[in-house]
């Protein structure tokens, strides 16, 4: 049965902790929920805030609308070949528990993503993505509620769109559907990925590192280099890595011999904006209870608990001192509510 809480406290529920009260908030933990949410807001229309684990949001004063909760549980094996294993995914599953989940049951291709804070059914929104591997890379399809109707939709992998940190549902499809299961195609026979140098570097002692040393050695990078949300609040990279082409960056090089980017391909190079960051001298720079992190320039943390628009100034004045050193704009990944 739905219950709708008023007056929802936000705070213990976005991994910037910052201080956020929701109109009202409805706990999801089954489709019948997610339906009788929607019809309940029918009438009253109001702004609806789709929450997970509140891991890539920025609350930017309290919430005038209904906050939708999603705790839908369950994995299940829906297709088996001798190569590939089908695994559904519910939305409200905890991504690290998804991870572990396979590793325990040697379905592989998740390693690279380990310890990615948030649920199953935010995966696919940014496409998350680390240590060389995307979330695109093992995704068969989703199955989402169109808010407006009420109907399930089944997306596969090319109706996502997806990107770099981006797929349909950040653009043309944005505030129109809800997640409610994941299906990642993952494979029987261990695939290592080690393209990501930092990677191969942690692991270059052995020969042939298994799933398990892969995801371990992912494990305790990011645990030495990024804050624990439980610990200090923040909500990851708070800026995307620009894109420029080749020519651009030529000049920066010219000016900038040690500038940090990456080839994408058809003509584009990709910028660590930690890099730029940590260049315009933003590396462990504090003000009034919000920091820019010492080991990653381009995490901001919370740790004075302070009102997203604390943060949301801080993120400016980085954005305006790249763009002021090197005439690039950054944008922001985090999406910004209400
Ligand atoms: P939320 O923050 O709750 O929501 C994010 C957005 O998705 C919101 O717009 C929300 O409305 C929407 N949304 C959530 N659930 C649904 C749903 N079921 N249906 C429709 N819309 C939905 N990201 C990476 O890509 N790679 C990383 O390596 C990475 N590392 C991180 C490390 C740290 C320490 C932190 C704090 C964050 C990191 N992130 C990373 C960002 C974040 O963890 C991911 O983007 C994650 O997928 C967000 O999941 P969530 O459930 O917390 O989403
Ligand atoms: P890092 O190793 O310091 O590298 C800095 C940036 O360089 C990364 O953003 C990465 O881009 C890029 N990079 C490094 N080697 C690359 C290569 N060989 N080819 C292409 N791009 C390369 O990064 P980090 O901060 O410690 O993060 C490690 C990984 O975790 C990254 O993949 C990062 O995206 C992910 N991560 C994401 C978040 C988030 O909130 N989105 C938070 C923490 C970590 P990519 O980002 O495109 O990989």
């Amino acid at each position: 049965m739905l219950h709708i809480l008023p007056q929802f406290d936000l705070q213990p529920y976005n991994t910037l902790a910052v201080p956020c009260v929701a109109a009202y908030c409805a706990e999801i933990n089954s489709l019948e929920d997610l339906l009788a949410a929607l019809h309940w807001n029918k009438t009253r229309q109001l702004p609806l805030l789709v929450l997970g684990g509140g891991s890539n949001i920025v609350l930017n004063g309290d919430f005038p609308g209904l906050v939708l909760h999603i705790r839908l549980r369950g994995m299940e094996v829906v297709a088996e070949t001798d190569e590939h294993i089908w695994l559904q995914i519910a939305a409200g599953e905890n991504w690290q528990r998804v991870v572990q989940y396979c590793l325990d049951f040697h379905y592989w291709g998740l390693e690279n993503l380990s310890m990615i804070p948030g649920t199953a059914g935010a995966a696919p929104i940014q496409n998350i993505g680390a240590y060389g591997v995307e979330l695109d890379t093992v995704f068969a399809e989703l199955r989402a509620v169109e808010i407006s109707s009420g109907v399930t939709v089944t997306f596969d992998r090319d109706a996502c769109r997806f990107g770099y940190r981006d797929s349909i549902f950040k653009n043309r499809l944005r505030d129109r559907y809800i997640i409610v299961s994941i299906t990642l195609r993952l494979y029987q026979q261990p695939c290592v990925n080690l393209s990501y140098p930092a990677l191969r570097a942690a692991l270059a002692g052995l020969s042939e590192p298994t799933p398990q040393q892969v995801s371990d050695a992912v494990c305790a990078i990011r645990s030495a280099k990024l804050p624990d949300p439980g610990a200090v609040p923040n909500a990851g990279s708070f800026f995307k890595n620009p894109l420029v082409d080749s020519a651009t960056f030529r000049r920066l090089q010219a000016d900038y011999p040690n500038i940090v980017g990456f080839e994408t391909g058809a003509g584009q190079v990709k910028l660590a904006a930690g890099w730029l960051i940590e260049a315009a001298g933003w590396r462990g720079v504090e003000a009034e209870g919000v920091a820019v992190h010492g080991r990653q320039a381009l995490v901001i943390t919370n740790p004075g608990h302070r009102s997203g628009s604390t943060v949301l100034q801080l993120a400016a004045k980085i954005g305006a001192a790249v763009k002021q050193q090197f005439d690039i704009d950054l944008e922001r990944e985090p999406r910004v509510y209400p």
